[in-house]
Order: C-alpha cells, then sequence, then structure tokens
C-alpha cells in the first residue's frame, strides 16, 4: 500500500517486547537508582555533558527539574544530588545529544514512524529544526520559522471566529512563556485555553476553592517536618514524586506516622532506601507506612466517611478529646449538618463500600484522633473519577474537624505531576479566567479581552471532532496521547486544517495532525537561551506555591532552536500584525520585560525580577496556609457529598490507567517497571488472582479489553494477564496505551477532568 493511503496509527503496536515477571518490591530506590539514574544520564548525553547537566539539576542557580513539581528545600540543597532518579530520567531525555532534522523525516515517512511505540519515536532525539507537512503529504519537510510563523498567521487570521482555534499548554512551559501565551491569545480573541491541569489536579482546583476560597495546597515542604500525621491517597510518590520520599523519611525520623489509601500496595509508600545515606545503601531502616489501607478503586470517599463516623462517635463518647472545638467555631461553616450527615450513615456498608475492613478503619481512626497536625496528600488517584471534588471536599472535612489547617505541620497538599502546572494556572492559562484577572489585562495592556469561557481538554476535543474549531496548537506535551479515548481524540486532531507542536522531541502528535502540520523545536528547560548575549531564565511554581528562577546552561543540540518565549511573540507578530496592543519586541530582548508586566497584573508578584534572583526564590501568599479562608463566608466550608458506590454488572471489572517507574506522563523512558516486578512489557493488565480464577484465565494469557461507553465500542488488543495484589474486580494497566478504552463522556462532575481512574472494562481471551 502507497505512503499516500497509509493511515498513522494513533496507537501503540499491539506487539509484546518480551515480558520478564519477577517480586514486586516493598522498597524504593536504594543504589538501584543511582545506576538506573547514571545509565539514562550517560547513554543519552554522555559522561560530560550528563554531568554538567546534573550538577545543575535543582540546585540554586541552575536549572529546575522539567518533570515534576516536587519543591526544592529553602535552605541547604543536596551537595551529592537535589534530584531522584525520574528527575534525572527527564534531563537525560532532553540533555540528549541525538537529534533528528528534515534529513531523518525525509527517510521516515509519518505513518512509518507512526508504526512505531512511543518508548522507540522517544529515543529518536531532539527535533533540530522547524518542519513542516504539506496538505497530503507522507513525510515531514524543512521549513524556516519565518514561512512557519507566516503559515500560522495567515491561517489563524483566516479564521471565521478565534474561537475555532484551540491554544493547548503542557505543564512544562515557564511562567514567562505561559504569561506570554495566554496574553497572545486573549489579544487574538479567544479563552480557548486547555492545559493538561484539566487532565490532573482540576478536581482538585475547584473542590479546595470552593471549600477554603484557594484552589492550592496550603502546606510547604518544612511542614513535613512538623507533621505527626501523613496521610496519602491515591498517590504513588516513589515512581511519580521520589524526592518527596526524602520528605517523608525525615518526618517519620521526626516520630510522623504515615497511613497509604491505594489500591497497590506501592514501593515507595512502603519503603525507601535512601541512595544518599550508608543506612540506604546497606538497606536498613527503610519502612514508611505504619497503616496501609488497600481500597477499591473509587473506594476514597466512602473510607472517609466510615473513618469520620468514628472519629464522632469517639468524641461523642468523650467530648473534647477528639475535634478541634474552638477552630470548628470560630473558623468554619456548615459543621453541624455534616456531623448530622455522617452519623446517619451505615458504617458497615461503607466499610463494604470501599473494600477496608472496620477494624482497620477504626485503627486510622484511632491513628487520626491521636493526632493535631496532620497532612493530607493526593494526586491522580483521587482527582480523575467522577466524583474527584466530593471526595476531595471530604478529605478538607477530616481536616477541618482535626483544626489542622492554617498551621505548622498540617494542611493539604496536592502534589503536581508536572513541574509548571501549577505555575501556568496563575499566569492565567485557564479557559475560565477570573474577571478580576482579565480586568487587570485590559487595564494595563489596554485592550478588550474576550470574557465568555473557553474549552478545556475534553471540550476542544468534542469541539474539533465537531468541526467547530480547526486550528490546534500545543505549547509542549503530547495531547494524543495524554488525553481520553484515543480514536476518538485522533478523529478530531485529523478533524483540523491545521496542527502546531512546539516541542523538544518526537512524539505520537506529531503523528496524528490536520490537514496541515508544523511542528516548531524548542529550547528545553536545561538549554542554554542566550538574548542579546546574555544568558536569560525563566521561572517556575512548584506544588508548594514557591516561584524560583531556573537557568539551562547547556549547549542546544541545534542552533535552529528557539525558546518558548520567542517562538510565541513570533507567532503573536505574525498574527496580530503591527495593530497589535502588545509590544512584542521588547519582550525578546529580555526576559525581565515579561516579569516586569507581569508584576502589574498578577498579584503576589510584586517586585518579580528582584526576588526571583533571591536564592530559593520566593512564596506566592496561601490564604489557607495562614488560616485565611478567601470563601463567600470568609470561612472554611463543611462539604456534604453522598458517595454512590459504583455498581459493576458481572463481567464488568473496573480499570485504572498507571505509570510504570520508566514512565513520566506520555514520555516512556524505559520498558520496566521494576518496583511492580514488571520487567520489559507495557501491555500487560494487572488482575486479581481470584477474578483470573473466576473468568477461566491464567498467568500470561493474553487478553483483549473492551468499553462499551455511550454504545461506542473501544478495543485495547492483545494484553498480557498479570495477577497483582489488587483488590477484587479491580484492574490496572499502563497508559497511553489504555487510554484507548477511557471515554470521552466519562468526566468527573464540576471539574471535567477525564475519568481514567474508574474505567468499566470487559476483558475476553484474544482471538
Ligand atoms: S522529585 Fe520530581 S522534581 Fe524532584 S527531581 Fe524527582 S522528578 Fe524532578
Amino acid at each position: 500500500m502507497s505512503e499516500i493511503n497509509k493511515i498513522p496509527s494513533a496507537e501503540n503496536p499491539e506487539t509484546f517486547t518480551g515480558l520478564k515477571l519477577g517480586p514486586p518490591m516493598n522498597r524504593a530506590a536504594g543504589i538501584p537508582a543511582i545506576y538506573h539514574s547514571l545509565k539514562h544520564v550517560f547513554g543519552e548525553a554522555g559522561v560530560l555533558r550528563g554531568l554538567q547537566a546534573l550538577s545543575a539539576l535543582n540546585q540554586k542557580g541552575g536549572f529546575d527539574c522539567p518533570s515534576c513539581a516536587w519543591p526544592d528545600p529553602d535552605d541547604e540543597r543536596s551537595g551529592i544530588a537535589e534530584y531522584c532518579e525520574n528527575g534525572a530520567k527527564a534531563v537525560a531525555d532532553e540533555a540528549t545529544q541525538k537529534k533528528i532534522g528534515a534529513e531523518f523525516f525525509a527517510k521516515h515517512s509519518v505513518a512509518g514512524l507512526a508504526s512505531l511505540s512511543d518508548y522507540d519515536l522517544g529515543k529518536k532525539g531532539r527535533i533540530a529544526e522547524p518542519l513542516y507537512l504539506p496538505p497530503g503529504g507522507t513525510h515531514y519537510q524543512a521549513i524556516s520559522w519565518d514561512n512557519a510563523f507566516s503559515k500560522i498567521g495567515e491561517t489563524l487570521r483566516s479564521l471565521a471566529s478565534p474561537h475555532e482555534a484551540v491554544f493547548y499548554t503542557s505543564g512544562r512551559t515557564s511562567n514567562e512563556a505561559a504569561f506570554l501565551y495566554q496574553l497572545f491569545v486573549r489579544t487574538y480573541g479567544t479563552n480557548n485555553l486547555p492545559d493538561c491541569s484539566n487532565m490532573c489536579h482540576e478536581s482538585s482546583g475547584v473542590a479546595l476553592s470552593e471549600a477554603l476560597g484557594i484552589g492550592k495546597g496550603s502546606v510547604t515542604l518544612e511542614d513535613f517536618y512538623e507533621a505527626e500525621l501523613i496521610i496519602i491517597l491515591g498517590q504513588n510518590p516513589g515512581t511519580n514524586h521520589p524526592r518527596m520520599l526524602t520528605a517523608l523519611q525525615k518526618a517519620k525520623a521526626r516520630g510522623a506516622r504515615i497511613i497509604s489509601i491505594n489500591p497497590l500496595p506501592e514501593a515507595g509508600l512502603m519503603g525507601f532506601n535512601n541512595p544518599q545515606t550508608v543506612k540506604g545503601w546497606l538497606n536498613m531502616d527503610y519502612a514508611l507506612t505504619n497503616l496501609f489501607l488497600p481500597l477499591r478503586i473509587n473506594g476514597d470517599l466512602p473510607l472517609l466517611q466510615a473513618i469520620e463516623y468514628f472519629l464522632l462517635k469517639d468524641e461523642a463518647a468523650n467530648p473534647g478529646t477528639v475535634l478541634d472545638l474552638g477552630f470548628i467555631h470560630n473558623h468554619t461553616s456548615g459543621f453541624e449538618e455534616w456531623r448530622a450527615h455522617i452519623l446517619q450513615k451505615d458504617v458497615q456498608a461503607l466499610s463494604n463500600d470501599c473494600g477496608i475492613g472496620i477494624p482497620d478503619i477504626r485503627e486510622a481512626a484511632a491513628m487520626i484522633a491521636g493526632s493535631k497536625k496532620i497532612i493530607a496528600c493526593w494526586a491522580m488517584g483521587l482527582t480523575q473519577h467522577v466524583n474527584a471534588v466530593d471526595t476531595i471536599r471530604e478529605i478538607v472535612n477530616l481536616l477541618l474537624m482535626k483544626g489542622s489547617i492554617g498551621k505548622p505541620g498540617a494542611g493539604t497538599c496536592p502534589v503536581r505531576g508536572h513541574s509548571n502546572v501549577q505555575g501556568d494556572r496563575t499566569m492565567g492559562i485557564y479557559e475560565k479566567p477570573s474577571p478580576a484577572f482579565l480586568d487587570a489585562l485590559e487595564k494595563y495592556f489596554s485592550f478588550t479581552p474576550p470574557r465568555e469561557h473557553g474549552y478545556d481538554v475534553v471540550d476542544c476535543i468534542r469541539a474539533m471532532h465537531e468541526g467547530k474549531a480547526s486550528v490546534f496548537i500545543a505549547m509542549g506535551g503530547n495531547f494524543l496521547s495524554a488525553t481520553p479515548d484515543t480514536l476518538y481524540t485522533a478523529e478530531a486532531l485529523r478533524n483540523c486544517s491545521l496542527t502546531v507542536q512546539v516541542s523538544t522531541k518526537l512524539n505520537r502528535s506529531h503523528l496524528v495532525h490536520g490537514r496541515e502540520a508544523l511542528i516548531l523545536p524548542c529550547l528545553g528547560r536545561s538549554d542554554k537561551d542566550i538574548l542579546n548575549g546574555e544568558t536569560q531564565f525563566v521561572s517556575c511554581e512548584n506544588s508548594m506555591g514557591v516561584v524560583q528562577a531556573s537557568k539551562g546552561m547547556l549547549t542546544p543540540v541545534s542552533p535552529h532552536l528557539l525558546s518558548e518565549p520567542v517562538i510565541i511573540c513570533r507567532m503573536a507578530m505574525a498574527t496580530l500584525g503591527k495593530d497589535s496592543p502588545v509590544h512584542w519586541e521588547k519582550y525578546m530582548t529580555h526576559y525581565d520585560a515579561i516579569r516586569a508586566d507581569i508584576e502589574q497584573c498578577i498579584p503576589g508578584f510584586e517586585r518579580y525580577n528582584e526576588r526571583v534572583r533571591q536564592d530559593g526564590g520566593f512564596y506566592l501568599p496561601n490564604g489557607s496556609r495562614e488560616g485565611r479562608f478567601d470563601t463567600p463566608l470568609g470561612k472554611a466550608l463543611f462539604h456534604i457529598a453522598t458517595a454512590k458506590p459504583l455498581e459493576l454488572e458481572d463481567a464488568e471489572l473496573l480499570m485504572m490507567t498507571i505509570r510504570s517507574h520508566d514512565q513520566f506522563n506520555t514520555t516512556v523512558y524505559g520498558l520496566d517497571d521494576r518496583y511492580r516486578g514488571i520487567r520489559h512489557e507495557r501491555r500487560v493488565v494487572l488482575m486479581n488472582r481470584q477474578d483470573m480464577q473466576d473468568m477461566g484465565l491464567q498467568d500470561r494469557d493474553v487478553v483483549d479489553l473492551e468499553n462499551h461507553d455511550g454504545g461506542r465500542r473501544r478495543v485495547a488488543k492483545s494484553f498480557i494477564v498479570v495477577p497483582y495484589a489488587i483488590p477484587r474486580k479491580c484492574v490496572a494497566t499502563y497508559f497511553p496505551e489504555a487510554n484507548v478504552l477511557v471515554p470521552i463522556g466519562l468526566v468527573a462532575e464540576k471539574s471535567n477532568t477525564p475519568v481514567s481512574k474508574a474505567v468499566r472494562i470487559r476483558i475476553k481471551k484474544s482471538t
């Protein structure tokens, strides 16, 4: 079949790579983490360039890790390594010396490349020059930056309405680039600014804003060292936020106890061999979790309510011994109604719904009753459910009843999975901007910003699929692979007249494209960014609301790369022309000009250019951290939620998608998931052995997974059955391979976040 007729695959090939199975581990890191870090870094970047990069990673004056958003210590940073294995892998991925340009793409057709796995695509190297795919084209070809920007400008100006264009942001985008991007998009005339936060912590933002008046977590890193109890829900820190384990170990050394709530007994929850200590090398003293609660998928809300039920009962039996009545009275509203709601619950039914027995629930309640300084941490295991907002509100209820917020050692901690996802939102990357922010832009830049809310991720996919939007521009990321309902999303992207990806490396979103497509290669976080002979720095905001500078210092692999801020300015100039109310040129002379304008439009950034140069940066204001709740009542609000257990039909199972240890979001660094004892294979489905027996399935049987939501049959073919310690009727698979099963219509209430953690599926032996 000629290349012209081949439709590039939107999915990974259904081929196996040679599964090896071993026992899951009960501790993370240790010497193997050092080995794997250096293997990746030296393998991709080489020894000298690799050591240069690692020596600056997360150091003051260095660059911020492009992976997760775990904070760096305010004070002393480790002289050995202020990074984890996955931070090293992220840097290796970016600092690779491999590069691909027009010559490579002349040899490799889009369809040919699409037949490769995400892992193989990612190993091709950095994209070295701007690339264009003409209508009907089969191979990307070189294009000049000028022509690329002209094409974007012409296309955007040709649209009947700015609302026919979508501008996506991935969480790697710096504050400076994010501010310019939203400014460009709003001066162009739309709020179509979906971002990866829509798919990850949007539910946290909605719940925390409703309950506490701010959509961000309240704790600092220092709070971990004062906490008496740390509750970790729906999070796998060992793989997704590894330096958190150092903080947990330090907290435990100071007497804290840990409750972990997760369907899977993740190694990083159970134990940690700190690779920076002799004890860690000798496998000594590694235990973390005191109480592990392996609940059913989506069992968090009934579990929390069952715990609260016993806490309220104990308080009634011994008034003043469990609740912080002073805090409740002075700082909250809605307690009595909520208390009555919980006390009328059938606690046995709650126990059945979450799959945790009463004795363990009682033990958790006792640990909480005995603590005053409690931190609750969570991630996607909570946010990607239909009732995610209710569940996160219930966590806040638990903290409020204990007065455990707005004081040292206590509070909320939604741990962000992408380095600047929180910063992007602070910079205005949001489809529902606040009137106050738009007023500030209007006043300072003298233009009338659009007030109509734009599309978030799910809405923009629908809009492209229905032809309401026809231009898609992505600032980083791998939209196709990160989003749900892969084949539906692929149809949506192919429906576009133009797709533009600002990227560092090749991924599947380059291969599933509009009638025309552009790839604009940008500098990475570790790359040196020179303007007018001066090395520039950008800034990022971590999960704790600390804004700090990030300065790349590696020589870029290609002279044809541009920084994100420069790409955005030139895109804006090519689209908006000379009449634009914004002087885009000034931002391309020095980034201080960007920060000076951010200071004028966004509260909390006073003296931005001065404070961002301070060692370690500065904290943004946070009302809930200071015990001030900016809700309509000026108080923290209790919330009444009703758990509606997910009823499954006989042959149905509940699937959650997860990351392997060799993966960051959709970037696949390797084929191993060594903490779970799985090596060299990603097409696996983790199943409960009793469920396998009931379904007549054996270890390593090859099966197809199906979902039928909304009358559409979705199939993920060829997965290998792996018995695993997972609750009954629950299964786990890796994304993006299983995203084809996640229905576009299955979203969280209020936050519209795709529900990737609770998808009904059926499993059939492959034929
Ligand atoms: S914990 Fe997160 S931010 Fe820190 S080095 Fe690891 S991946 Fe990077």
